[in-house]
């Protein structure tokens, strides 16, 4: 049985932060504020894989009042997360990633960025897609005070 989820998260500009986004440092003024290191493509992706497993959502299984992920790498995150779909009986098999931002532009990173998401599903780099959006100048996204991404996910059961 395939079974699908959507994975939705946002993260606020801040001058003094390295930018990470799918594992990857990118160079840009301002990073992302959060509690781990705010990779907002790691976190939206482990929501989606975890809902289409049924296996909660990151909130509830990294607490941001957890001094634990405190500087986490999300995609030590995202492993557990796997590790935990996996206990259900589930294989992550694809998924589908939009980042949407002003800035800075995701396709030159987009390769890398699913090929080091691939790695932690165990699938193959085409399975994972990473695309770029800009909200057009609207809204606090098109001010540039943050970035948000949306993910779909399917996973298999065994
Ligand atoms: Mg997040």
């Amino acid at each position: 049985m395939i079974r699908t989820g959507i994975g939705y998260d946002s993260h606020r500009f801040v001058e003094g932060r390295a930018l990470i986004l799918g594992g990857q440092q990118i160079p840009w003024p301002k990073g992302l504020l959060g509690h781990s290191d705010a990779d907002a493509v790691a976190h939206a992706l482990t929501d989606a894989l975890l809902g289409a497993a049924g296996a909660g959502d990151i909130g509830r299984l990294f607490p941001d009042s957890d001094p634990r992920w405190e500087g986490a790498d999300s995609l030590s995150l995202l492993r557990l997360a796997v590790a935990r779909i996996r206990a259900r009986g589930m294989e992550p098999r694809q998924a589908d990633i939009t980042v949407i931002s002003e800035g800075p532009k995701v396709g030159p990173y987009a390769e890398a960025m699913a090929t080091a998401l691939a790695r932690v599903l165990e699938v193959d780099p085409a399975m994972i897609s990473v695309k770029g959006k800009s909200n057009e100048g609207m809204g606090w996204i098109g001010r540039g005070e943050g970035l948000a991404v949306i993910a779909v996910a399917t996973v298999e059961a065994r």
